[in-house]
């Protein structure tokens, strides 16, 4: 009698993967994503947060040297 258990069976029908971080599919362990096609969504997610971040820090900066103008006026 075997004592395998359903996590045996899932390694041995699976075998070492990890998940796509776009899609969750399952894929080989040594591929970062599953297909090109989620490779360009990740690229592309992160080019638009690094743009957004952009316009945050610019806003930021913006509004410091709005502040720094008013204090300045009003000191
Ligand atoms: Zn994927």
């Amino acid at each position: 009698m075997s004592q395998s258990t359903w996590k045996d069976q899932i390694k041995k029908k699976w075998g070492p993967h990890s998940h796509c971080p776009i899609c969750g599919k399952a894929m080989p362990t040594d591929k970062q994503f599953c297909s090109q096609n989620c490779r360009d969504n990740y690229h592309g997610s992160q080019k638009k947060q690094k743009k957004k971040s952009r316009i945050q820090m610019l806003f930021m900066v913006g509004m410091m040297a709005v502040l720094f103008v008013f204090l300045f006026i009003f000191s």
